[in-house]
């Protein structure tokens, strides 16, 4: 049987251009939804010659806004996913959302053809903050969504910001305890970055220094009541998110999409892909094993020291620098110290 692969599935659409967002997504609030979703079928089916009939563990509905779907393409898109694939019978399936885009009875007919895993874009608690970052939604619609998300007993993220111009370490410590108060399993809390081609590119904004962003970085674990499990995730035990587990831990995947990316293993080659087949081309095990240990690094546990990895890892340099890098149970990990300067330190630790 065909190796496992997970699904992603960009959904390239937003109601608007957030002032942050450089990602690949254009405002349209109403595309032609029966092209997207046919276009997406086709891909699909176009991988199931090409693999065969393979497993997935599990399908992210990533944007974008996917919430925007209407739920017939949805349905349309997972009525072929399970014709043409095997789907687990606990495989997650994750859909991301704003607030503002998805009501009680949407969502409930999400939830009904298969989602299981909400994400949700909240990013601020507070609505001058929202206005600032260019989103379209309030606090109350954010609490409303999330509200009804969890009465579904779906498993829910939600997203947040941090490191806004009037950030202080104070003011993280604050968002933590507020986040603490809302009852989530699963959060992700992004560093605010700001990108040459989006409109805060051009704004000359006062950022906090390196300094404070660092700072913030290290007090979010301190304050936030649910353990860290990846550099900007946070999760309680057993409620992480799967899809991104399996592709840091090194599994295959399939981007579907114009947007999406992926890393397909065939006939026991990696290949290199990008949505709409623009991309298929073979990688050495060598460059695999480089982005397991990227991605891996990134994770609280680290990366398995399998074979292929084993063979780039440098242990001298490893064994000089035990302030920086671990290895417990066969994992390599980054100490907090090295998870500061995790770029740099990836580039070292290989031959
Ligand atoms: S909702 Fe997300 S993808 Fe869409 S514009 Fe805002 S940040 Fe970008």
């Amino acid at each position: 049987m065909s190796v496992s692969h997970n699904l992603y599935i960009h959904v390239p659409f937003c109601m608007s251009k957030c002032n942050y967002c450089a990602f690949f997504s254009t405002a349209c609030v109403n595309p032609d939804w029966k092209k997207y979703s046919d276009n997406i079928c086709q891909e699909l089916r176009f991988w199931a010659t090409k693999l065969g009939k393979f497993q997935i563990p599990t399908i992210f509905f990533g944007g974008g806004t996917p919430s925007l779907m209407p739920i017939w393409a949805f349905e349309q898109i997972m009525g072929c996913i399970k014709d043409n694939f095997y789907v687990s019978q606990n495989c997650e399936i994750t859909l991301e959302s704003n607030p503002g885009t998805l009501d009680k009875e949407k969502l409930k007919n999400f939830v009904s053809i298969g989602v299981n895993r909400l994400s949700i874009g909240i990013q601020s608690l507070q609505d001058e903050e929202l206005t600032f970052l260019g989103r379209k939604h309030n606090v109350k619609q954010a609490l409303d969504l999330l509200n009804n998300a969890i009465d579904m007993n779906l498993r829910v993220n939600a997203d947040f910001i941090y490191g806004l111009p009037n950030h202080n370490v104070k003011s993280v410590i604050e968002l933590c305890k507020n986040i603490n108060e809302l009852g989530l399993s699963h959060v992700s809390m992004y560093e605010l970055t700001i990108e040459k081609n989006t409109p805060f590119g051009k704004m000359n904004l006062n950022m906090p220094n390196n300094d404070t962003m660092a700072q913030m970085y290290t007090i979010i674990p301190e304050y936030l009541s649910l353990p860290r499990y990846e550099v900007s995730n946070y999760a309680t035990p057993g409620e992480e998110c799967k899809h991104n587990q399996n592709i840091w831990n090194g599994d295959a995947y399939i981007g579907i999409g114009r947007g999406g990316a992926g890393r397909v293993f065939l006939n026991n080659v990696w290949y290199e892909q990008r949505g709409n087949n623009e991309l298929f081309e073979p990688i050495s095990n060598e460059t695999r094993a480089t982005e397991k240990i990227l991605t891996g690094l990134r994770t609280m546990r680290g990366v398995k020291l399998t074979d292929d990895v084993k063979s780039i890892v440098d242990f001298d340099w490893v064994n000089m620098h035990k302030d920086l890098v671990e290895i417990n149970n066969e994992y390599l990990y980054a100490t907090a110290d090295g998870l500061l300067i995790l770029d740099d330190l990836t580039v070292d630790l290989i031959k």
